[in-house]
């Protein structure tokens, strides 16, 4: 079982819902593995406190040309979907910041005169909470652009035999389209503002071109709005939990305190999310 946390938005509360759920569900016996995916910023660990064991580099493949073999014949150049390449009359420039690395030019090329060297774009990071809870993060190196090849080998390290809350990114761009694809089931965390509702629209959509099921979560919820709520209700959404809008939970959250630390009550209701969530896998709707 693969569960993304996702928003749309960035600030609405998906790393505060991902880890509560995560600990909840690793306290009632269930082998849980908490993956922070949002390797630009990853946050996760401040919350669960991990004992790092392992860590992976992941590195992209760029390709380096060799201009004594080259005769600037330019099919690698109209080849590269992403302008990596440019072909002048005397050599062929890389732009290694716009290569994805996916060999493509090195194939092709009629002079043989494209090798790869790997270049580290970030690390992943293995561990286990004090209390025995599986973790994993993603850091994308400083100055890297793209986060998708560690956000891609983070997958392959997923448990098969746990259930796996994925932390996403923000947005839904390349890497949380990476993340959140091939998973059982999005978990929507929005927030009842213009923003959040905006953002909500556009991660739903994202996840149903993906063909992954959503569901809703609602944070800083407030009495008198229904905007996210007759949005849901039109488009067969689920808002399968609502958190307050509370300073109590903003003090515990920026203090790196868990709800379900601060009181019980809360790892039943993120249970209770858990069972329903689950529930709703397969379930598919259409936007309106
Ligand atoms: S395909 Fe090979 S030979 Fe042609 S321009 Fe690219 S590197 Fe040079
Ligand atoms: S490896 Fe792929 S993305 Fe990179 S330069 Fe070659 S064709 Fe372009």
């Amino acid at each position: 079982m693969v569960i993304t946390v996702a928003a749309g938005k960035g600030g609405t509360g998906k790393t505060l819902v991902a880890v509560n759920l995560a600990v909840s569900l690793h306290r009632a016996g269930i082998k849980t593995l908490f993956a922070d995916a949002d390797v630009e910023e990853p946050n996760g660990h401040l919350f669960v406190n991990p004992t790092i064991t392992r860590k992976e580099e992941v590195a992209i493949r760029i390709p380096r040309i060799d201009e004594n073999l080259c005769d600037c014949c330019g099919e690698c150049s109209s080849f590269c979907s992403y302008a990596a390449l440019a072909r002048t009359p005397s050599r062929v420039l890389v732009f290694e910041e716009l290569c994805h690395g996916c060999g493509g030019c090195a194939i092709l090329c009629p002079m043989h005169a494209i090798e790869e060297k790997e270049r580290v774009a970030g690390v992943i990071e293995h561990g286990r909470t004090g209390e025995g809870m599986d973790f994993m993060q993603g850091i994308l190196e400083i100055g890297e652009p793209k986060a998708s090849p560690i956000i891609s080998q983070m997958k392959r390290s997923l448990a098969p035999d746990a259930v796996n809350i994925v932390d996403c990114g923000p947005g839904t761009g390349c890497s949380v389209m990476t993340t959140v694809q091939g998973s059982d089931l999005c978990l929507m965390v929005t927030e009842p503002t213009p923003f959040g509702m905006h953002d909500l629209v556009m991660a739903v959509k994202m996840a149903e071109a993906l063909g992954v099921p959503s569901v809703v979560v609602v944070n800083k919820d407030i009495a008198g709005n229904s905007e996210i709520k007759q949005f849901c209700a039109r488009n067969g959404l689920d808002i399968l939990l609502s958190l307050p809008f509370s300073r109590e939970i903003a003090r515990l959250n920026s203090s790196g305190i868990n709800l379900v630390d601060d009181d019980k009550q809360w790892e039943s209701e993120f249970l209770s999310l858990y069972e329903k969530a689950t529930s709703r896998v397969g379930v598919k709707g259409g936007l309106s």
